[in-house]
Order: structure tokens, then C-alpha cells, then sequence
């Protein structure tokens, strides 16, 4: 490779570079270059007849009344709810979550249910694999399902040029490769290049495209950030493996909103859209325990009911441990910090553990005060009476803080029939909770 082949390319914000340094010079992230190849374009054969062309226009007029038959269902009601209006022709969405968690299943029962015609391009399995996967789960014909057998972007591209289907879904983009790029599929160079002609493609022949990012232990998705910016709708498929729920939420979204979350329960025939999630969140709760509480959170814009567990006990160790599941670590040194400030809450020696069950991870500030209540709960070995529910914010000055929504949820605990409602509505401060 001659030495100017070789450029550096920031993993963070997609600018290239001849010389490599610590710092991208453009976006001032630290160790985010890595050495790849200039993209090609130009040497693309038919982007040079495209540009040869004019441009078509539209009036507003015209714009508006070709809106309708823009969009289509996907036929799941959990996922149409989060993308808006469905699928939008030539839109590009990235799914994007842990390997294992269901993207692939998800994917499979929506080309099923769509019905009209789609390639499932199989890069990362054989089209065997994939093909026991659609038959485990679906019981009806599946002749409207066109398995693409090849990792090669620049087939792809083609074969939707030829002959374009009503969606497309590349599984996933970390396994697929074009030729432009000399770096091996996986690389961020040849991610950015792949990417970029399946959307090419894809707005040319108005072909929704739904391609699949596997995410990385941190929870990025793999490859350059600025995936997300070359699509128009990133979705996020979450949850515990070891547990049933997932959530399908949207990060960006061009097209609709990015506050709905979609909830589904994974079962041996595929993902199941779960209409009551408290019912599979508190099966199997122990009432009238102490270290117990349940608490109301915002998902999108449903209210969710969640338990929240803490467990306090005496610590051998000079220090004592805070370990947190399914909320930071940080919240949860605030919280003891609060309670022992403002409560002489005496859990200076102690070791405090908090859960959130059903494997959910919460970031809601709404959950504060279900895991204070928790851990009071459990230092004083008192059960919160069975019929109690919270939510609300903490702030340092031990003060119970309003929280969005609050009106929704005020609703919700209602109707499931809670009559001790703790809330910023009823409680100013901590202090003034009896326990
Ligand atoms: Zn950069």
C-alpha cells in the first residue's frame, strides 16, 4: 500500500487526517484515530451518471400529497408506536444493541409480519440459520422473505438496484464489507464506506434499510460514532439477558418521536409485545418485606411500576461496600450520603446493596426516593406497608422534588388500587415519611 493510501480517521467524528496525534484535531476527543483508507467515491461507475443529472423538485404542494403512501406498518404494534409512523420509504434505521438480546429475532418476526416483499441480507449467519429461525417462528408461508447470501456491500447495492423490495435488512453491519475499502468488515473505515453506499442506495430507490450494530461492553455501538449521524433513526434494544423484558427505544429519530418505548417479553416463539410489564416486573414479590419498595417510573411515556430492593447489613471492611444493580453507583452513594445526612440514618458501617428486579436499568431521577425508602426500609428492618407506592426526586438539601409526568403516575398508582402514595405532591422532605 503506498504510503498516501494511508490517512487516520477519528472514530468520534468521522474527519480524516494525514498525520496520526493523541487528540482529533477537530473534535478534540483524546485516542479516537485510527489509520484506515481514504474513501473512494469516485470511483463509484454510477454516482458519476447520478450527479450528470439534474435534481427533480417538488412543489409543497406536491411534497404533502406524496406523504401518505410514505410510511407503512410494520404490523408489530410495539414497534410502530416507538418509530412514529412506521416505516418510512427510503429511511435508514441501525438497531443497536447487545449481541444475544433479540435483535436478530426482532428483525425476523418483522419482515414476517410485514408480509410485502424483503431481502434479509445474511452476513453474519448462513441463510440455513436464518431460515430455521423463521420457520421456528412462524407458522404460516414465508414466501415474501428474499435471503441474500453475501457480505459484499457492492452485491447488495446491486441487487437492489435491480429489482427493489419494499425493505431491506442487513444483518449485521459489523460482518458486511465493500470493495472500495481495503480494511477488514468490522473496521471503522469500513463500516463508514459500507454504510454509505447501502444508504446511497437505499435513498435512490426510496428502499427503507434496517441495518443491525451490535453494541460494545460499554454500551456504544460499535464502530464510528458517526453511524448514528449517517442514519435517520437509531434504535436501541435493551435489557438483561438473564431476564424477560426488552425494551426498544429510539435515540434519534427523524422521522417521529423519541420519547416512546416499546416492551416486549422474550418467549420461545420470539419477542411478545407485553401490554401490562408490571405484572412480569413484580411476579413473584415477596409483601411486607423489609428492604422493599416499589416505585413508579417513566418508560417513554408510560408510567411502569418497578421494586426496587436494598439490603443493609453490618460490613467487615474498614470501608464499607455500596453496590448498585440496575441504577449507578453514583446515585447510590448520593442517596446514602442524603440519608445519613439529613436522617442520622446509621449506615456509616454498613454495607448497602440495591436491585432493581426484572433486570431493568433505571435512570429515571424519579426513582430516588423508592431506593431511599428501600434502604431506610431495610437498615431499620421495618416493611413499608403493602400498599405503598413512590416516586420523586432527592434533592442534597434531603427535599423531595417534583418529577415530569407526575400527573400520569399520580393516575396510574390510583387505578392499580395503591393507597399509601408517597410523592411530591403529598411529601416536601425526607423527614417527613413516616418509617
Ligand atoms: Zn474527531
Amino acid at each position: 500500500m503506498s504510503k498516501s493510501s494511508i490517512v487516520f480517521f477519528c472514530n468520534s467524528c468521522g474527519n480524516e487526517f494525514a498525520k496520526w496525534s493523541g487528540q482529533c484535531p477537530a473534535c478534540h476527543e483524546w485516542n479516537t484515530l485510527v489509520e484506515a483508507t481514504p474513501f473512494l467515491k469516485q470511483e463509484r461507475g454510477r454516482s458519476n451518471n447520478i450527479s450528470s443529472k439534474p435534481a427533480e423538485t417538488f412543489s409543497v404542494k406536491q411534497a404533502l400529497a406524496s406523504q401518505g403512501g410514505y410510511t407503512f406498518s410494520t404490523g408489530i404494534g410495539e414497534v410502530d408506536r416507538v418509530l412514529g409512523p412506521g416505516i418510512t420509504k427510503g429511511g435508514v434505521y441501525l438497531l443497536a444493541g447487545q449481541p444475544g438480546i433479540g435483535k436478530s429475532t426482532l428483525l425476523t418476526q418483522l419482515a414476517i409480519s410485514i408480509k410485502s416483499d424483503v431481502y434479509y441480507v445474511c452476513s453474519e449467519e448462513n441463510p440455513a440459520q436464518v431460515a430455521t429461525r423463521i420457520k421456528r417462528l412462524s407458522k404460516n408461508e414465508t414466501g415474501n422473505i428474499h435471503l441474500i447470501n453475501t457480505s459484499l456491500v457492492d452485491s447488495i447495492c446491486e441487487t437492489i438496484a435491480k429489482n427493489p423490495k419494499s425493505l431491506v435488512i442487513i444483518d449485521s453491519i459489523q460482518s458486511v464489507f465493500t470493495n472500495q475499502n481495503v480494511t477488514t468488515p468490522g473496521s471503522p473505515s469500513q463500516i463508514r464506506d459500507s454504510a454509505s453506499l447501502l444508504i446511497q442506495t437505499a435513498k435512490e430507490h426510496s428502499t427503507p434499510l434496517i441495518i443491525v450494530g451490535h453494541v460494545t461492553k460499554d454500551g456504544n455501538i460499535a464502530g464510528p460514532k458517526m453511524l448514528e449521524h449517517m442514519v435517520d433513526t437509531v434504535l436501541e434494544l435493551s435489557g438483561d439477558r438473564q431476564h424477560l423484558l426488552r425494551l426498544l427505544r429510539t435515540v434519534k429519530n427523524r422521522f417521529g418521536p423519541t420519547d416512546e418505548t416499546g416492551i416486549f417479553q422474550m418467549t420461545s416463539v420470539g419477542l411478545e409485545e407485553v401490554k401490562d410489564p408490571g405484572a412480569i416486573l413484580l411476579e413473584g414479590r415477596v409483601k411486607n418485606a423489609p428492604g422493599s419498595c416499589l416505585t413508579m417510573i417513566m418508560e417513554g411515556t408510560r408510567p411502569l411500576t418497578v421494586e426496587i430492593q436494598a439490603l443493609v447489613v453490618s460490613s467487615p471492611l474498614p470501608i464499607p461496600r455500596r453496590i448498585a444493580k440496575g441504577i449507578s453507583l453514583n446515585r447510590l452513594q448520593l442517596i446514602c450520603a442524603i440519608l445519613t445526612k439529613h436522617l442520622h440514618l446509621p449506615i456509616g458501617e454498613k454495607d448497602v446493596f440495591v436491585n432493581v428486579t426484572g433486570g431493568l436499568d433505571i435512570k429515571d431521577p424519579g426513582a430516588d426516593l423508592g431506593i431511599a425508602l428501600a434502604i431506610i426500609s431495610s437498615a431499620k428492618d421495618k416493611p413499608l406497608s403493602g400498599n405503598s407506592i413512590c416516586f420523586g426526586e432527592l434533592g442534597l438539601l434531603g427535599e423531595i422534588r417534583k418529577v415530569g409526568f407526575a400527573d400520569k403516575m399520580l393516575k396510574e398508582a390510583n387505578t392499580l388500587g395503591y393507597t399509601n402514595i408517597y410523592s411530591p405532591n403529598t411529601h416536601h422532605n425526607l423527614k417527613s415519611i413516616p418509617l
